[in-house]
């Protein structure tokens, strides 16, 4: 009898059903309205500072403390940021603690995860206000043509963050060792030389200290780029590791990180177009109640916030599809490599523990960052299908 590709992938379907199905799909559905009501938050928290002056009197406070321009817009970053971040604090902790906890995806106590989070919130604030500190400056420098300036230095910036993040920021979460000897470094090894990734390149990382969730990535840029499998994944079978690995090792061969920085400039610089025309009308429409009145003021960061907030919402499927469709091509890669279909349809299968399995298209469209399970067996099915007769396929 002949192999159908769309009946093999029912039959893996039919694996997961029941309460673990159910448990699946709805975490990752509310997920779509943590979206919305995250993005209500942060606005709410920014409506707050204004309607009430306390940016006003935040930015007045700053002023008088430094005539220097750059100090006074990163001093008032600092503040607003630790401020938004305790007003929202008790969304972060459902969101991020007791939410993820209930679903069992998160293996730390509220101590372990808290300190966690106290020291990615240090970072991020002092990392995020110097960009805004450096955005402000082209924004006094240019009031017109600034975007073009803050599209550069969030670039640079972000690029910068992401070729230190494996060698300092990565380490200061989690472990990384090299991956030990055996057949599994091996087998990475060799389709990593087969396909020309540096080979000694190949990292363990701890994430069972957070959470049991299967996975594995590529990070870093240029010289800096590391490939990482976590001991998650090296508890599965070994072919499934390599279906995995040789994913990962595709976001490499396909220069999937450089062409990234080259999407996302454009994103940022269609967002910060939209921002230097409404920002002024935020300005002039509510500026006097605010009293926000000028771009040179440190308080337009609120306002940023609240219009970049709502661009981030209306970005998510466009965003969501740029990444999605990387995933994608790197799952195709994967097979090619690895020539493990049913490996692959495997470790898809135990992907879904907290991704919804079966999404309607659209649905995969708009919210998915990811190929669904469904959508990642069938591709490992019909990858199958055309390689019947070839004996090392697995
Ligand atoms: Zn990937």
């Amino acid at each position: 009898m002949a192999f159908d590709p769309e009946l093999a992938t029912r039959a893996w379907m039919a694996t997961l059903n029941g309460a673990a199905r159910a448990k699946s799909d709805a975490y990752f559905e509310g997920g779509y309205w943590l979206i919305l009501w995250g993005a209500l938050v942060a606005i709410a928290v920014d409506l707050v500072l204004l309607r009430f002056g306390w940016a006003a009197a935040l930015s007045a406070r700053v002023t008088r403390f430094t005539r220097r321009r750059g100090v006074q817009s990163w001093l008032f970053a600092i503040v607003y940021l630790l401020v938004t971040a305790l007003m929202a604090l008790p969304w972060t902790i459902y969101t991020r603690f007791f939410r993820e906890r209930h679903y069992g995806l998160l293996n730390q106590d509220f101590a372990a995860w808290g300190s966690e989070q106290l020291l990615a919130l240090t970072l991020s604030s002092l990392a995020v206000a110097l960009l805004f500190t450096g955005i402000h400056a082209a924004i006094r420098r240019s009031p017109r043509g600034w975007w073009i300036g803050a599209t550069a230095i969030t670039i640079a910036g972000i690029a910068f963050f992401v070729a230190i993040a494996p060698l300092y920021v990565e380490p200061l979460f989690n472990k990384y060792v090299p991956l030990p000897d055996g057949p599994v470094r091996s087998a990475v090894l060799s389709m990593a030389r087969a396909n020309g990734v540096p080979a000694d390149n190949v990292f363990l990382v701890d994430a069972s200290r957070q959470t049991d969730r299967i996975s594995a990535n590529v990070a870093g840029l240029g010289g800096t780029t590391r490939i990482a499998l976590n001991d998650n994944l090296m508890k599965q079978p070994a072919d499934e590791i390599r279906a995995v690995m040789a994913h990962e090792l595709g976001h490499y061969v396909l220069n999937h990180g450089p062409k990234m920085i080259i999407a996302f400039t454009l994103i940022v610089a269609v967002v910060f177009l939209v921002l230097s025309i409404a920002l002024p009308w935020m300005l002039a429409r509510f500026g006097p109640r605010w009293r926000v009145t000028s771009l040179d003021d440190p308080a337009i960061l609120p306002i940023v916030s609240i219009l970049v907030t709502i661009i981030g919402v209306l970005l998510t499927p466009a965003t969501n599809t740029l990444i999605r469709t990387q995933e994608m091509e790197a799952d195709r890669f994967g097979l090619n490599a690895a020539r493990a279909p049913e490996s692959f349809a495997s470790i898809a299968m135990k992907l879904s523990q907290y991704r919804k399995i079966e999404p309607g298209p659209i649905e995969e469209a708009l919210f998915f960052d990811h190929p669904s399970g469904h959508t990642r067996v069938l591709t490992a099915m019909r990858w199958k299908a055309e390689h019947l007769d070839q004996p090392d396929v697995r």
